[in-house]
């Protein structure tokens, strides 16, 4: 919303981003059509997060999909009413032609359909590759590699090695959330353009939220289709994973945001959760605050005497992972949130690590541990 004066009017962090909507939002199955040609649709999720955005781009006399929602039959059922609601060919059934299926990153609610999509559809799938590489190989993870290392992992960062095995007694869910990823993709780069019913869709690639995610950016119409890079009311995870334990994501994510700068600010944004919104780089800059001020809150707990570390001869806290979540998220965690807590955390840790705050080594409990450099 914007003041009189026009500049934005600053109460909540959100509200200092124009929503060209208000909360209007599409119901089950509904679409709206948020810019010419442009057609927003919502799918379930059925976390505390409850939608996924979705788009179809009108091309020629066919449309192109960006995203697909998870694997449910709820949101088979909804694709199948939109097919027929627009008179797209599927299954057999003559129609338009859908032209691409289009992914941002391998994430369940974004690629869980594409593969049942894509056999529907006879179409393609285009995603960048490390995004398809990731579908691919996390499909294939045993139930039992994924659980033993998932949960040595965390036990290693200080979590009660009975709770981290039963956070990850499930083994790969990956794969029950997502149908196989199609075998044939076709690759998209940084830089590329797709054409698209008339508009030139440039890939801008984001890392952190997931190694290769891919953005849409028109520059004839200043629209970005965000995915989960930038999105207006929450922040997406940037987590470290068992497989990467070296992987500094929050340097990644922070660091991604300078292929955004040349975006003028009131670019209409279509983000993956939540509303879409006009104020691209002050919603940047909100999200780099707020990940300053948890680094800021993250390193004081680790200033000397800090009552929350077990300090040692020099009087220094050494904290675990696990013993820093609090710092972080001062709320009650249930075991699903101490999954994403416990690798958001690991992510500040490593950045703090990265620019030379704090140093981690292993102690002999076989613990791994931070304190100030
Ligand atoms: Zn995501």
């Amino acid at each position: 919303m914007s003041s009189a004066n026009g500049r934005p009017a600053r109460n909540r962090v959100e509200d200092s981003l124009d929503y060209p909507l208000g909360k209007r939002r599409p119901a089950a199955a509904e679409t709206i059509e948020i810019a010419a040609g442009v057609h927003w649709l919502r799918m379930p999720l059925h976390f505390q997060l409850d939608h996924i955005n979705l788009w179809l781009l009108e091309d020629g006399d066919g449309y192109a999909i960006v995203d697909t929602g998870l694997q449910l039959d709820e949101t088979k059922e909804l694709w199948l009413t939109i097919f027929r609601r627009f008179g797209i060919a599927h299954g057999g059934k003559a129609g338009k032609p859908v032209t691409r299926l289009i992914v941002t990153h391998f994430h369940p609610d974004h690629i869980g359909l594409a593969g049942w999509l894509n056999d529907l559809l006879d179409t393609e799938l285009w995603i960048t590759r490390t995004e398809w590489l990731m579908a691919r190989m996390l499909y294939l993870d045993s139930d039992a590699v994924n659980h033993r290392s998932m949960a040595d992992f965390y036990a290693l960062h200080g979590l009660a090695p009975e709770l981290a095995d039963r956070m990850f007694s499930g083994g790969n869910t990956y794969r029950r959330r997502v149908a196989e990823a199609p075998f044939h993709h076709r690759r998209l780069c940084a830089g590329d353009v797709l054409e698209i019913g008339g508009r030139r869709w440039e890939i801008i690639v984001g890392t952190g939220h997931a190694p290769e995610h891919a953005c849409l950016w028109c520059a004839g119409d200043d629209i970005l289709i965000s995915g989960d890079q930038i999105l207006p009311k929450i922040t997406p995870n940037i987590s470290v994973w068992a497989s990467e334990p070296d992987a500094s994501p929050l340097e990644d994510y922070l660091g991604s945001f300078a292929n955004f700068a040349g975006l003028p600010d009131d670019a209409l944004v279509l983000p993956s959760h939540n509303l879409p919104f006009r104020g691209v780089q002050t919603r940047i800059g909100q999200i780099v605050d707020h990940h300053r001020v948890r680094l800021e809150r993250l390193s004081g707990g680790f200033a000397d005497g800090s009552p929350d570390g077990s300090p040692d001869d020099s009087g220094r806290a050494r904290l675990s992972a696990a013993d820093a979540v609090p710092l972080l998220f001062r709320r009650e965690l249930d075991t699903h949130q101490m999954g994403f807590a416990m690798g958001e955390c690991l992510a500040h840790l490593a950045y703090l690590e990265g620019e030379g705050t704090l140093t981690g080594r292993l102690d002999p409990d076989g613990i791994h541990r931070f304190e100030r450099t």
